[in-house]
């Protein structure tokens, strides 16, 4: 190994540390839920989580976990193989089939990740004779997705509805003969919901598609968990969704893209991360599967989630924090510096509240915040608990 490159690359390491930006990962030594335990010097300890997309509570689900080890024995562990050698596995299809129905489109296809489904969605359907118009704040597996691509790239500031809609002259004054507009269907980092019915509207006076990342919405929002189509009113009119099921539904992983028969056959023969990448393992299809099922059930879950996030939200701001507005269950607390978002989350951990401080480059510089999300595996006392522990600890350090 070269020394200087090693030298090299510590140096940019102490760069992160010296700016504060360094992410320190920390160890659970159980499952993901409401309240989980922290490794720590003696063992472990217990804290209440609020930074998981655990959003109904599966990740945990006894049905969930049931599900996963009979596919295991019924189906082994993994599939060794891509799908154009080996095929798929029944239960796969199941899965395909299932998320597909619940979303309304004529099929899915899945992948190992969303990150992969974004990354391989965009190359295969655009090319050099098209246009994607994508909003700013979107995912990085979108941007990247819209790198890989040959199709001429326009850029909308998040959410502006006059951005947009210049992009989509300049991209018809470019000749584009076909327009994609991507978007995220929450922003993950503001709580956000896309303005899914002016995008549609929009999309349709210039003759263009229209994909969503539903990651953060597929299972809690809207109706039945039919994700922000559903919650904005702009239903069909989405072309493509693209979803995980690393989230809401069950937390283990895997993504997806749901859209028309034709655009779904297309993936399968040219999207290069489902080509070239292992299927899928049983258990976690299985899983997945059943979280789908579960979720789609649980208008009870997703009412609780709702109250939990109103809870929250008015008993944070009751306690002096600003906090960005919003109807889903990512509610950021922001604190401007990253030192501050860090402290902030240090001083949490002591008190039992299991958060995480957000900085540059994840989110702009000098909006540094710390996001908690919302889940149904907490209780209205978890809720009360985690506001005292904010107002506790913002006192101490002088926020509030
Ligand atoms: C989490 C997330 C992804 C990535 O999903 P994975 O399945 O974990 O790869 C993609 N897009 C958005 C908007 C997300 O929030």
């Amino acid at each position: 190994m070269s020394d200087a490159f090693l030298r090299h690359i510590s140096a940019k390491l102490a760069d992160i540390e010296a700016a504060g930006l360094t992410k320190r990962e920390r160890l659970l030594t159980g499952p993901q839920g409401g309240r989980i335990r922290v490794a720590s010097q003696n063992g472990s300890r217990e804290a209440l989580n609020l930074c998981a997309n655990n959003y109904l509570g599966l990740a945990d689900h006894p049905e969930v976990i049931a599900a996963a080890r009979h596919a295991m024995e019924e189906f082994g562990f993994g599939m060794a193989s891509v799908r154009f050698i080996c095929g798929a596995q029944t239960l796969h299809r199941e899965l395909e089939l299932a998320i597909a129905k619940h979303l309304g489109k004529d099929d899915a296809i899945a992948f190992a990740a969303c990150f992969d489904a974004n990354g391989g969605v965009f190359e295969p359907l655009m090319d050099e004779n098209d246009a994607i118009i994508s909003d700013s704040l979107n995912h990085a597996s979108i941007i990247d997705g819209v790198r890989l691509s040959k199709a001429r790239r326009f850029r909308f500031a998040n959410s502006d509805m006059n951005e947009l809609e210049d992009r989509l002259k300049e991209a018809d004054g470019a000749g584009a003969r076909f327009k994609l507009i991507a978007t995220d269907g929450v922003f993950s980092m503001d709580g956000y919901v896309a303005k899914l019915k002016e995008i549609c509207a929009l999309a349709d006076r210039y003759g263009a598609m229209v994909l969503v990342d539903d990651c953060h919405a597929t299972g809690h929002l809207g109706e039945k968990g039919r994700g922000t189509p559903a919650l904005t009113g702009a239903g069909d009119r989405v072309d493509i969704v693209t979803g995980t099921f690393g989230k809401t539904l069950g937390g283990g992983m895997g993504g997806f893209v749901a859209a028309a028969q034709p655009i779904v056959d297309l993936l399968r023969q040219r999207a290069r991360p489902y080509l070239f990448s292992n299927s899928l393992a049983p258990p976690i299809a299985a899983g997945a599967l059943k979280a789908l099922e579960i979720a789609i059930e649980a208008d009870d879950r997703r009412a609780l989630l709702k109250t939990h996030a109103e809870r929250f939200r008015a008993g944070i701001e009751k306690a002096g924090f600003g906090v960005l507005p919003g109807v889903t269950p990512i509610i950021p607390v922001m604190l401007g510096e990253a030192r501050l978002a860090q402290d902030l989350a240090k001083a949490l951990d002591e008190r039992g509240v299991y958060v995480a401080g957000f900085f540059f480059p994840v989110v702009p510089k000098g909006a540094a915040r710390i996001r908690t999300q919302m889940s149904a595996a907490l209780t209205a006392g978890d809720i009360d608990f985690a506001v005292t522990a904010f107002a506790d600890a913002g006192r101490v350090l002088g926020i509030v």
